[in-house]
């Protein structure tokens, strides 16, 4: 006799409660809650889009910001030093440095951007109620692969932990790009939160099909 077990990427843990459940795809504008103690698991395309491209677009925004506008400014006296986050991470110039300054700069800022950039790609078009781009698929699963790499609240932290030695050094101000960068890290957490990956890959294949 063979038994049949459910599909493991279709199985939807209620953060709540825990209770599992089995996920089906959605109507439009449905919403799938627990059957145990009614919290919402995930909804049907209108807000999973809106979610994913509202919150991808505004940190692409954010992230421009930070690559244009100056991080921080340092000020002992008459000497004025401004840095953006490009100077922070090529900071290291000895040669033996040079391959963590491009670790660096590929966490913080190519790969937050790849990611953001990728979501845009894949789910622009649902948005609008289009067929999606060539590659949609892959294009999101190029973003869910890289989420464990884009690591710009880390460098957050050390970047807390150098400006509280600098301060007694210099005055310190805090540039736009620092703020902006700021921001990324909650819109990114928040975008973890919100984003329903049973529900926008099943758009994928619906429509894909
Ligand atoms: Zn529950």
């Amino acid at each position: 006799m063979t038994r049949t077990y459910p599909d493991l990427e279709a199985l939807v843990v209620c953060p709540k409660c825990d209770l599992l459940h089995e996920a089906e795809t959605l109507p439009a504008t449905a919403h799938a809650r627990c059957a145990r103690c009614g919290t919402v698991l995930f909804s049907s395309r209108p807000r999973a889009v809106v979610h994913v491209i509202a919150l991808s677009l505004t940190a692409t925004i954010l992230m421009a910001v930070v690559i244009f506008t100056p991080f921080l400014q340092l000020q002992n006296g008459q000497f004025v030093s401004r840095a953006s986050v490009f100077d922070t991470v090529t900071a290291f110039t000895e040669e033996i440095m040079l391959p963590l300054s491009f670790a660096v700069a590929v966490s913080v800022v190519v790969l937050p951007l790849t990611r953001f950039l990728a979501l845009l790609y894949a789910f622009s078009p649902l948005l609008l109620n289009r067929a999606p781009w060539p590659y949609a698929k892959q294009s999101f699963a190029i973003a869910e692969w890289l989420r464990p790499w884009a690591m710009a609240e880390i460098f957050m932290v050390g970047v807390a932990v150098a400006l509280v030695k600098l301060s007694s050094l210099a005055t310190l101000s805090l540039g736009p790009a620092f703020w902006s960068f700021a921001a990324i890290v909650l819109v990114v957490a928040l975008k973890e939160t919100l984003m329903s990956r049973f529900a926008l890959w099943a758009l994928l294949d619906k429509v894909d099909t």
